[in-house]
């Protein structure tokens, strides 16, 4: 059996219609499902990787990501978000010798945050939002 690649608007249209029906999907491997079983047709099968779906499904305006994370390496440098690849902007704090320290880091795409020990993400939750 081969595998097509769907196109990203492909994609976005499942996503569509998934969302339509159900408003919560409770990981990434479940809702990879969904996506696969939505774009199958009779003589076609679809693969889509679950990292090329989530980047799809953060970049609609209907679907909120939860991230479930588990405790990193404090030592471990993060030069891009683990979620979504976007860069990460650093959120810094003020100490009171005046000097500048960094707390924390967030994603302004898909909400990813984590401070001194680097928060790995484990589980994701895809929840419709309405418009
Ligand atoms: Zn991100």
């Amino acid at each position: 059996m081969t595998y097509h690649i769907p196109s990203e608007e492909n994609i976005q249209n499942a996503l569509v219609n998934i969302f339509k029906k159900i408003h919560i999907v409770n990981s990434q491997k479940e809702l990879k499902k969904l996506v696969t079983n939505e774009l199958k047709t009779k003589n076609k099968n679809y693969g889509v990787s679950g990292k090329r779906l989530r980047n799809i499904a953060i970049q609609t305006d209907f679907i909120k990501l939860d991230i479930h994370s588990r405790e990193g390496d404090p030592k471990k440098i993060l030069s891009k978000c683990p979620v979504c690849d976007s860069s990460l902007n650093r959120v810094k704090n003020l100490t009171i010798w005046g000097g500048e320290v960094t707390i924390e880091f967030r994603c302004l795409k898909c909400g990813y945050w984590t401070g001194k020990k680097k928060r790995i993400p484990s589980r994701y939750i895809f929840h419709f939002i309405k418009k």
